[in-house]
């Protein structure tokens, strides 16, 4: 399952932070903040739901992931024009080059970890 990876992998970086920042003592972990591309395809009431399976009985168990979709946006090679991509056609809707560059909608961000 895809959002099963992902949740993995956002539990990785979690897990990094809170130790880089030695965030690992009594404090709980409440609430971890992502940003998702649209590219990335995520369902996010299916990531929500794997990243608390995957929590569950664990030390970080009640955190709650927050998710934004950042949209898909991309920039023109030939005429710079910046536009939002829908329904994953990548041409340009002003002089409808194929010549474009994605700009935003392929990350995955952690925003913020806030710990309690
Ligand atoms: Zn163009």
């Amino acid at each position: 399952m895809h959002e099963m990876s992902l949740a993995q992998n956002i539990l990785e970086i979690v897990q990094d932070i809170m130790s880089r920042e030695k965030l690992n003592g009594p404090g709980r972990l409440k609430e971890v903040a992502v940003q998702v591309g649209e590219l990335v395809a995520v369902v996010p009431e299916s990531l929500e739901f794997c990243f608390n399976v995957l929590t569950e009985n664990t030390k970080l168990s009640g955190a709650q992931l927050k998710i934004e979709i950042l949209p898909l946006s991309a920039d023109c090679q030939d005429c710079r024009h910046q536009f939002h991509v829908e329904n994953f056609v990548f041409s340009c809707p002003r002089c409808h080059s194929t010549k474009i560059e994605i700009i935003q909608g392929q990350e995955l961000i952690i925003r913020h970890l806030e710990v309690v």
